[in-house]
């Protein structure tokens, strides 16, 4: 039954498909939407527009950014031959909150499971092998510690050996199945400390 009109119906089915919104809560969402005055919400529907249009996967580190490449990689006072691998850019941004990494990130936008059928060509694994072409020296692997983070980061470690890059793994302190965006920065600073060559 449709007892808004078609507008809100649609506004509020729209509203109920994001992430951790439930039918109420879209509800509540459009209300509030269409009591607020209309240039808010015209700000607000551009500045989604704007996001999802324009931001893109920087071209050396693949997180994703709206220029080019993103201000990591731009910073030249940052030491560019300690690559951390995370497996999203919100990981990126938690190690970045802590402000103590100095290198520079590869995000892989994914990890390797082979219950869901991700397999490593449908993570940014390629790109990764591409850049240690270039002058590396260690590759610190931050991926999460459930199984699918485990098995993402031996896989990397085995293909890297070979090129005699230094490889680490950051210490188990980070809770299994812990996202590492949750885990507050001593954890993730002991963690990065902590780590071990592999
Ligand atoms: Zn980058």
């Amino acid at each position: 039954m449709d007892y808004y009109g078609s507008q809100i119906g649609k506004l509020i089915e729209e509203l109920s498909r994001l992430p951790g919104i439930g039918p109420k809560s879209a509800q509540r969402l459009a209300f509030h939407l269409i009591n607020l005055p209309e240039e808010q919400v015209d700000h607000l529907a551009n500045t989604m527009m704007n996001a999802r249009h324009n931001v893109r996967y920087c071209k050396t580190c693949y997180t994703l950014t709206d220029q080019e490449e993103c201000p990591v990689c731009r910073d030249m006072q940052r030491d560019h031959k300690t690559i951390m691998v995370v497996e999203t850019t919100r990981d990126l941004a938690a190690y970045e909150k802590t402000g103590k990494f100095e290198g520079v990130y590869h995000v892989l936008h994914g990890a390797i499971s082979p219950m869901l059928g991700i397999g490593p060509g449908d993570i940014k694994l390629k790109e990764l092998m591409e850049r240690l072409q270039g002058d590396v020296d260690e590759v610190i692997i931050a991926t999460n510690s459930s199984l699918e983070g485990e098995t993402t980061a031996m896989y990397i470690s085995k293909l890297i050996k070979p090129t005699g890059i230094k490889v680490s793994r950051i210490a188990s302190g980070v809770p299994v199945g812990g996202d590492l965006e949750y885990i507050d920065e001593v954890t993730l600073l002991r963690a990065l400390e902590g780590r071990t060559q592999l």
